[in-house]
């Protein structure tokens, strides 16, 4: 039996091994390894298998009990709104543009969108989410973003930032000359693979004009792909899609966020030019976008990644996504059989297609999958040990797809490791100053606080509740003699 190792030798650089797990490779055959290895050397996955002969002096770590699988990828995510972690639990869609777009949205100073992207950049590593888009739709100064780079450069995990802002229009923020020079500055080349770069906004129906084909002529020109909420009810609707695939901005590398409440049509012109949709169930479940299209998006094959949009609601787990989707497709399912007055039988979407969602769903996404999504040999190493010797619900582990979505949750993350290097041991962050965090989230919620006051802040997050009237029961039960 090896000693566990503690965070001092997993330096960066030194070759890492996990013994006798269960691995989820999500390689295109899919195939399951038990009682199996995998191999780091560098930043690369060097091998899975069975006994696997490891460089002198590598770190081991025991995975036995546990799954081994692709760190999970969240392809849209406005890290910058986790500053203000679940105060709108119980809002719906237009409660949060008012409050965002309308109301505070601008009181959102650079460091509180570094702050808010701080602590969702070390919450995402820590639930084993090892790429995030951070749809960062607050930039509405260049000094915002880069206080957002400079977060996510902080945090050893992977990133893309898909800038936005909501405070004007995609037209005139794209054509800003500190933009372009922002994009040269931080990243010149479409970025790195640890940093990469996407321009999100959206196209309401408002004007027949197509004033947005501008803001897309400049992610053409810059070579980046775009990122838009669609299929938002009433807000995105087909004509933005229509629009979009007649001007020739729809491609491979288009994500489609939502995608909720389209027609038939729109999914046609989604699927033909070969882009993906980003999922939010949860979201789509609360908020009111639509109801999470999953069947109707593998009837056109249209490629899937899942997301958390917005700690305002969520947290950045990603099991909790690929439960939530799980659930929302068999919840619509049964509930149309039943309307028939007939029974489902069969299911036909299964655990392991919401893994593959959450992991190479994702890489595909963005354009990443010959560098991450699946364990592989040569491919990045980003990868998760789910695994909690103390958790009476971490065995019999008898199905591994239906384990990681319907049984672990992100406290069972034992070990996160990207780009080759351990971000998380023993359910402990490595090298993430969580403290740091917490500071510079105490100074936003208080300028916040601050702004709105507290009668604002109150009534921003408790929301009036409509009537409901409790039916008339002809059953009522009365005591004799009264
Ligand atoms: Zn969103």
């Amino acid at each position: 039996m090896t000693a566990s190792p503690t965070a001092g030798d997993l330096t960066p650089g030194r070759p890492l091994v996990f013994r006798n797990g269960t691995v989820l490779t999500m390689d295109d055959a899919h195939r399951v390894e038990h009682d199996a290895d995998v191999l780091v050397t560098g930043d690369r996955i060097a091998a899975v298998g069975h006994r696997l002969p490891v460089p002198e002096g590598t770190a081991e770590i025991d995975a036995s009990g546990g799954i081994v699988m692709p760190g999970m990828i969240d392809t849209h995510r406005h890290m910058w709104q986790t500053a203000m972690r679940g105060y709108g639990a119980d809002w719906t869609l237009t409660q949060y543009f008012v409050w965002n777009y309308l109301q505070w949205g601008k009181s959102f100073r650079p460091e509180d969108i570094y702050a808010g992207n701080l602590l969702s950049a070390i919450e995402a590593i820590d639930a084993g989410v090892t790429t995030s888009v951070d749809w960062s739709h607050n930039l509405h100064t260049i000094d915002h973003a880069e206080a957002a780079v400079d977060a996510l450069a902080s945090v050893p995990g992977r990133f893309v930032l898909a800038y936005g802002n909501i405070q004007a229009a995609p037209w005139e923020w794209s054509a800003a000359p500190e933009f372009r020079q922002f994009v040269a500055r931080r990243f010149s080349g479409g970025g790195t693979d640890m940093l990469g770069f996407q321009m999100a906004f959206d196209v309401p129906p408002a004007s027949p004009d197509f004033p947005e084909k501008a803001a897309f002529e400049v992610a053409r020109e810059l070579g980046v792909p775009v990122t838009t909420h669609a299929g938002v009810w009433k807000v995105t609707t087909d004509e933005g899609i229509r629009l979009m695939h007649e001007h020739g901005f729809m491609t491979e590398r288009s994500v489609y966020v939502h995608s909720a409440s389209l027609s038939t049509d729109s999914y046609h012109r989604i699927a033909a030019t070969g882009g993906s949709v980003s999922l939010s169930t949860e979201s789509e479940c609360s908020a009111g976008q639509g109801y999470p299209p999953t069947w109707k998006l593998r009837e056109h094959a249209i490629p899937i990644s899942l997301s958390m949009d917005t700690s305002m609601w969520w947290s950045a787990d990603l099991f909790s996504a690929m439960r939530a989707t799980l659930s929302a497709d068999r919840a619509r399912e049964h509930m149309e059989a039943h309307s028939r007055d007939e029974t489902v039988t069969h299911h036909k979407l299964r655990a392991e297609q919401v893994v593959h969602w959450a992991t190479r769903g994702g890489a595909r996404a963005l354009g990443l999958d010959s560098l991450t999504g699946s364990l592989e040999p040569g491919k990045k190493a980003d990868l998760v040990l789910i695994k909690n010797d103390a958790s009476p619900v971490m065995f019999p582990l008898l199905n591994p797809y239906g384990h990681v979505v319907f049984q672990a949750q992100r406290g069972d993350v034992h070990t996160v490791v990207v780009n080759g290097r351990v971000v998380k041991h023993d359910h402990a962050l490595v090298g993430a100053d969580l403290g740091r965090a917490r500071e510079a989230i105490g100074r936003t919620v208080d300028h916040l606080r601050g702004v709105l006051g507290p009668r604002a802040w109150e009534e921003g997050m408790h929301p009036e509740i409509p009537e409901m009237r409790v039916l008339d029961n002809p059953y009522t039960y009365t005591y004799p003699g009264e």
